[in-house]
């Protein structure tokens, strides 16, 4: 197993994994590569050229500036938001970064940074070339953002495959069943399900097992209750911002703090026994919106989806497991802690698979592998919470899955806002329905898991590129920005 379960949930800024942390990790990493071969002190020209949905959305989703953070020696993890901007101007302004955080070289944002709006790379929809000149040789390198945040070269885009085609013929029963600090492969979704029921584990347990090649027990657990850590903070962000409008020039309303105030009236009307899905929706709102004006956020896999995961995790906290929700009051020691670990276990899981077998890049599959993909993942997280068998787990994750297949993805202006922020608030919904319905079956059901990914590639590979991640299309062409 290639992939752990902190791959699938990494801290960064918004508004997207694929088009802002991925630009930013590919600049960091070519900054690395020049200063680990002795060649960055010697730089004297740097330029940045993005290609397909990136040269198409790049803008509106904060590529630019991601890459010149990136060149600048920022970190997605540790990187203060509000800075990007001061730092963007900056650069403008004396026409020179600082390159790794200590070689200044000459900048002009005009000619050494270009958005190939029509032009792509061969790789993937998402491409980036970078290159240097140091002492008059010329350093050039392609990189992809493949989604959630992964980026890989030509080189690493092919292994992938030879990697995944090698994994396809062992398929069948060959198939190594190792356990206890070994890891327990799978590759499918059945393959999942057979190795949970042969080392008598669920699926958040055999995650666990598998993680130790990477870390102990207790620095997993650490790790994934920072990361709710971060999505509590994320939502209470997102619910007390003074801001109202979204930055981008759409002028979409803030709505999560105009909602919690609603919720948390005296005279509130809810209809009894949805209050719940009013929660759920303003969870989703706040970290979306926090994911639009460039906050700190989870990947959860990717930043347009990011506001499932959260949202259903605050729900199970707040309904289920009855830890107190998004008050921060309550944010010390949640008593669901043993609970969101098993839910985002379970989640990642899930996670993997999709990344395996088809993808989370709504550049290559259109928004059925951003939304789709959280909304199956958090819908095996809660099914598994709410004491699901592997079974029900997975048959959790195909509901959430199935009924988003076909979703295409045509932001309007090219940012993250809409349809972005309420479809999170709309699957969040869906997730946890799916886990509900699935808790009420036996875990037998006619479309597997694996069926519904395969069909979610296949669809993906049929969508015509305007609905993917370029704004050329859906209601990115039918809405009028103003
Ligand atoms: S439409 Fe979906 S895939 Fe496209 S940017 Fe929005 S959330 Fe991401």
């Amino acid at each position: 197993m290639s992939l752990g379960v902190l791959d699938l949930f990494s801290i960064g800024i918004g508004p997207s994994s694929s088009h802002t942390v991925g630009p930013m990790r590919a600049a960091v990493r070519f900054v690395d590569e020049l200063a680990e071969a002795g060649q960055l002190d010697r730089v004297d020209a740097v330029r940045v050229g993005l290609f397909g949905s990136l040269g198409a959305t790049g803008i509106g989703h904060g590529s630019d500036s991601a890459v010149l953070a990136g060149l600048s020696g920022k970190q997605p993890e540790t990187l203060d938001p509000d800075s990007v901007g001061p730092l963007v101007a900056e650069i403008r302004e004396k026409g020179s970064l600082r390159l790794g955080g200590r070689k200044d070289v000459p900048f002009d944002m005009a000619s050494d940074l270009t958005l190939h709006l029509r032009e792509s790379l061969p790789g993937h929809p998402n491409g980036m070339r970078i290159s240097a000149e140091a002492d008059g040789e010329l350093i050039e390198r392609d990189y992809y953002s493949v989604g959630g945040g992964f980026v890989v070269t030509d080189d690493e885009l092919a292994a992938e495959k030879d990697a995944a085609e090698a994994i396809d013929a062992a398929a069948g029963g060959s198939r190594e069943q190792r356990r206890d600090g070994d890891v327990i492969d799978f590759a499918t979704a059945d393959e999942l399900l057979e190795q949970c029921r042969t080392h008598g584990l669920s699926i958040a347990e055999l995650m666990a097992v598998n993680e130790r090649a990477r870390q102990s027990d207790e620095t997993l657990r650490a790790r994934l209750l920072e990361i709710w850590s971060v999505m509590r903070e994320c939502v209470h962000n997102g619910c007390t911002r003074s801001e109202t409008i979204l930055p981008g020039g759409l002028k979409v309303r803030r709505r999560a703090p105009e909602l919690k105030a609603k919720l948390e009236a005296a005279d509130y009307w809810a209809s009894g026994s949805l209050d719940a899905l009013e929660w759920v929706n303003l969870y989703a709102l706040a970290v979306n919106e926090e994911n639009a004006s460039g906050g700190r956020i989870v990947t959860a896999p990717t930043n347009g989806a990011a506001g499932i995961i959260p949202a259903v995790l605050h729900y199970m906290d707040r309904f289920v497991t009855g830890g107190g929700g998004a008050d921060s009051e309550a944010a010390e020691a949640s008593p669901g802690d043993d609970a969101v670990v098993t839910f985002l276990l379970t989640a990642g899981a899930i996670g993997i698979l999709f990344k395996r077998n088809a993808s989370i890049s709504g550049a290559e599959v259109g928004c059925q592998g951003e939304v789709g993909s959280a909304c199956a993942m958090a819908a095996a997280g809660l099914c598994a919470v709410l004491g699901g068998t592997p079974e029900q787990v997975e048959n959790a994750a195909e509901i959430g899955l199935e009924h988003n297949l076909g979703l295409t993805c045509d932001p309007v202006g090219g940012l993250v806002q809409v349809p972005c922020i309420e479809r999170n608030a709309i699957a969040s919904v869906k997730a946890i329905n799916a886990a509900r319905l699935a808790m009420h079956g036996d875990g037998s059901h006619r479309v597997s898991l694996d069926q519904a990914i395969e069909t979610m590639r296949q669809t993906g590979a049929d969508m015509k590129s305007k609905y993917k991640e370029t704004s050329r299309g859906g209601l990115a062409v039918n809405v009028v920005e103003c």
